[in-house]
C-alpha cells in the first residue's frame, strides 16, 4: 500500500510528523480526502479533525483553523492550534464549551463577540469529539 508523508506543525512546534495511506481534512469549502500522488494544492482549513489512516487504525488531531499544503507525496498542515487526543485537556475544553455557551446568550446583540463565542464553542466540541467525549 502507499503512503504519503503527514507533517502537522503549530507555532508551539510538531503535533505530528509519520506515513499514512489517506489524510482528511476540514477546509473552509468542505472534507477534502487525500491520497498520495494527489494534485498539488493549497487551501485554509476550519476548525476541524485531521484523520490519519493507517491500515485498519484511524488517528485524529484536533485543528483549530490554518492552511494545507499538499504535494504528491506531502501534506503539511499549518495549524494555528493542533492536538493528539493524548494532549487533550478534557475538563479544559468542557469548560470552554460552558464559557462559550454562557457567551452566545449573553452577547446576542454584539456580532464580533458572538461570532468568537461560536468559533471558542466549535474549537472545544471539536477537542472533546477528538477526545471521544
Ligand atoms: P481555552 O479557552 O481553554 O484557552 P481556546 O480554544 O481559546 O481554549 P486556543 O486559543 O485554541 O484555546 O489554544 C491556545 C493553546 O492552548 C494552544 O496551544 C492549544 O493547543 C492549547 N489548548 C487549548 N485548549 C486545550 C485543551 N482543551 N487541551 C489541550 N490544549 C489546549
Amino acid at each position: 500500500m502507499s503512503t504519503i508523508h503527514v507533517n502537522v506543525v503549530t507555532p508551539d512546534g510538531k503535533v505530528y510528523d509519520g506515513d499514512v495511506e489517506m489524510v482528511s481534512v476540514r477546509t473552509v469549502e468542505g472534507e477534502l480526502g487525500i491520497l498520495p500522488r494527489h494534485i498539488p494544492l493549497v487551501a485554509p482549513l476550519t476548525v476541524g479533525a485531521v484523520r490519519l489512516k493507517k491500515g485498519s487504525t484511524v488517528e485524529k488531531v484536533a485543528v483549530s483553523g490554518g492552511f494545507v499544503e499538499v504535494r504528491p507525496d506531502q501534506v503539511t498542515i499549518l495549524a494555528e492550534a493542533a492536538e493528539l487526543p493524548s494532549g487533550i485537556d478534557v475538563e479544559r475544553a468542557r469548560q470552554a464549551k460552558e464559557r462559550a455557551e454562557k457567551r452566545i446568550h449573553s452577547t446576542q446583540n454584539d456580532a464580533v463577540d458572538f461570532k468568537r463565542a461560536e468559533l471558542a464553542l466549535k474549537r472545544a466540541v471539536n477537542r472533546l469529539d477528538v477526545a471521544g467525549k
